[in-house]
């Protein structure tokens, strides 16, 4: 199969998508982009030089002097900022709440977006994100939308807390996925929304086994 412009994979956090999205990528022998983590090294770079996250010229001031780079190694992606390699710092709550501000500016969502879809068509990679399928690669026939029910995101992530040895706090965790999820779908430039002709996936009743079967099986039906 032929996947010009790349595999559009988005949806709310906590639905499984990153790994469905890396298992899709592995199947089919193309590369993984993980979107969420550019957003995140931007966040990054802001909360360590003090830029506000909502300071729309402050972040663009930011963005000219920040060079982020997406690259390859044998154990997955990592992301450098001004050549410093910054992957192993990106998974941490407050890093995920700031990139949900910080991604809310239109100057980041339009450098990052136009760095992923160069990548798409270069690469024809698979991509897991929020607009993917809407604003970064609407060109594509492949687009997926992955979900599941907030409270069922909320328990996935109370597991993996506690498989890390944390006590996470059930009704803490769902608020703030409730928040995020609402923030990402109500900005006002490319929020988190399914494309019309994406195939939705609800991985509220499914294992990520299943979940790759049918992205796969819509696959190859186009
Ligand atoms: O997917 P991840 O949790 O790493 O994303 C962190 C945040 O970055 C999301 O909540 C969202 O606000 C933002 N994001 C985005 N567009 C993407 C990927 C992530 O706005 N394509």
């Amino acid at each position: 199969m032929n996947f010009t412009n790349g595999i559009a994979l988005d949806g709310p956090a906590g639905a499984g998508k990153s790994t469905i999205a890396k298992i899709i990528a592995k199947r089919l022998g193309l590369p993984y982009l993980d979107t969420g983590a550019m957003y995140r090294a931007m966040a990054l770079s802001a909360l360590s030089e003090g830029v506000s996250l909502t300071d729309a010229e402050k972040v663009d001031e930011l963005l000219n002097r920040t060079d982020i780079k997406v690259v390859y190694e044998p154990d997955g992606q990592h992301v450098l900022v001004n050549g410093e390699d910054v992957t192993g710092r990106l998974r941490e709550e407050e890093i995920g709440k700031g990139a949900s501000l910080i991604s809310k500016l239109r100057c980041v969502r339009d450098k990052l977006a136009g760095m992923q879809r160069d990548i798409a068509h270069e690469t024809h990679a698979v991509l897991d994100g929020r607009e993917i399928g809407t604003f970064v690669i609407p060109e594509t026939p492949y687009k997926f939308y992955v979900t599941a029910t907030a409270e069922e995101r909320a328990l996935r992530r109370v597991r993996q807390l506690e498989e890390k040895g944390e006590t996470p706090d059930y009704q803490l965790i769902l608020k703030d996925i409730l928040a995020r999820d609402y923030q990402d779908s109500h900005r006002d430039y490319a929020p988190l929304k399914q494309a019309e002709d994406a195939v939705l996936i609800d991985t509220t009743h499914m294992t990520i086994d299943e979940a790759v079967e049918a992205v796969l099986t819509a696959l190859e039906a186009k």
